[in-house]
């Protein structure tokens, strides 16, 4: 179901001509009241006046989290702030967080997009939909809740945390679809287990999970065990929060990022150039509709590509590919560069294991060492043979060592010893530069 059938199908040339008269009106509106893109358009030699095509994009500044970060809180405001009406802000997941805050028109906008996510999965308004986003200052909770209230489905606001309860309630209630974070989802799966509940056997059919990286291994096991269509959800608070880019139930391949509100490119993360159309680098998203606060060219530091092949679902919005990590989440191992997810891909290809894992960096004598802490599978840690386990250790050392080129140490620990996350799970942990 297409949620905004008019904007979201609108042709590719009809598009661009509204992105270009939207992009001016931000120039136009940043430059008059945002001292920080005065300046910024000020050093580059360029006037909001200077942009008459899209392709003018690439002469303006880029935005930084570090920049958010220097304007905290407010300084990045484009609006008075009696017009602000609400206030969220980043999770903090690298650093200081960013604030970020609404007008009236900025949630309403957010509310149809999220609406047109939870659309793209196939839920409706007959549905239940069990929200596990965390509430509060984290734009997930809310950001969903207006989403599906928009929608008229019926949405059911547990937020985040005391899981042995939620899967009591996602069994009661009747949930037909739920919101949450993947690794949430798996965290839930197996609490409920071990009360008796198998959530394969209850109503729910739809998951729409995102705010982290995941990958199709970790899709399939999702849908395997809870017995649901898992889709993907891709946003961040900066630039408005969860609802920037959704996956169709028909093609499952791919965003579609909402591109009548926000102008996507792909740079180099290292010079800053434009990357043409394919090519694997870092998203910088240009909001188009915002007030409270208008980004020009901010830099998610998400690592990902664009597909602008028309999709059978009859979107024209460009789709982006899963996000394969954060520039900064990026690890070099003895020089060589590798995100948590490369890991994660091959954890789930062995044989039967779950996808609970953290990757702990050292550093001894200047060398990196990694090690893979994995659970060990239920089955395999109840046979209890040691030579099983071995085997299982070795295989995955040598698939880390012949697709990734590094030696790591695999340690494969007891069922439930990795703690779980409420929210964003933490897959590294680097002590090279601790103490
Ligand atoms: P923080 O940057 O502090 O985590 P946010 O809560 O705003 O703040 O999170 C936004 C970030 O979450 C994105 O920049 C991206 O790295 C990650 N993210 C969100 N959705 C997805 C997704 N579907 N796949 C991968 N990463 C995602
Ligand atoms: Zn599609």
């Amino acid at each position: 179901m297409i949620f905004d059938i008019e904007m979201e199908t609108l042709p590719r040339e009809e598009l661009e001509a509204l992105q270009l008269r939207r992009l001016k009106n931000q120039c136009e509106r940043v430059y008059a009241n945002v001292p920080f893109y005065r300046k910024a358009f000020d050093e580059l030699g360029v006037s909001p006046g200077d942009v008459r095509s899209l392709k003018d994009l690439a002469r303006l500044p880029f935005t930084t989290k570090q920049d958010m970060r220097d304007n905290y809180p407010y300084g990045l405001f484009a609006m008075p702030i009696d017009t602000i009406v609400r206030i969220h802000a980043s999770s903090g997941t690298t650093g200081r967080a960013t604030v970020v805050g609404y007008t009236r028109r900025d949630l309403d906008n957010w509310a149809d997009m999220m609406a047109r996510c939870l659309s793209a999965a196939g839920i409706t308004r007959r549905d239940f939909i069990h929200n596990a986003y965390g509430y509060g200052l984290f734009t997930g909770g809310l950001g969903a809740h207006y989403g599906a209230e928009r929608l008229g489905a019926t949405v059911i606001p547990v937020s985040g945390g005391a899981t042995k309860r939620q899967a009591q309630i996602l069994r009661d209630f009747g949930a037909t679809a739920m919101t949450c974070t993947p690794s949430y989802a798996l965290h839930l799966y197996e609490s409920a287990l071990e009360q008796g509940i198998d959530i394969a056997k209850l109503p729910l059919a739809i998951g729409v999970f995102g705010a982290e990286p995941w990958t199709e291994e970790m899709r399939a096991e999702i849908e395997r065990k809870l017995g649901i269509s898992a889709l993907n959800i891709y946003g961040l608070s900066e630039v408005m929060g969860p609802g920037v880019s959704m996956e169709c139930a028909e093609a499952k391949c791919g965003m579609h990022i909402f591109e009548d509100h926000f102008l996507p490119e792909i740079i180099d993360p290292a010079t800053g150039e434009q990357l043409p159309p394919g090519s694997e680098g870092e998203l910088v998203l240009t909001t188009l509709t915002k007030e409270g606060i208008p980004l020009i060219r901010y830099r998610t530091r998400d690592i990902t590509t664009l597909n602008y092949t028309p999709c059978r679902c009859g979107r024209t919005h460009v789709r982006m590919g899963r996000v394969v990590g954060r520039s900064d989440d990026m690890l070099i191992i003895r020089g060589v560069n590798l995100f948590p997810q490369h890991i994660e891909s091959l954890l789930m290809e062995a044989e039967g294991t779950t996808p609970h894992y953290q990757l702990v960096v050292t550093r001894e004598n200047n060398l990196d060492h990694l090690e893979i802490k994995v659970e060990l599978p239920a089955e395999i840690f109840i046979s209890d043979e040691i030579r099983r386990i071995q085997q299982f250790e070795r295989k995955i050392q040598k698939n880390v060592k012949e697709f990734l080129g590094v030696t790591a140490k695999v340690s494969l620990v007891q069922p439930n010893s990795i703690p779980r996350s409420e929210g964003k799970a933490a897959r590294v942990i680097d002590l090279r530069n601790a103490g």
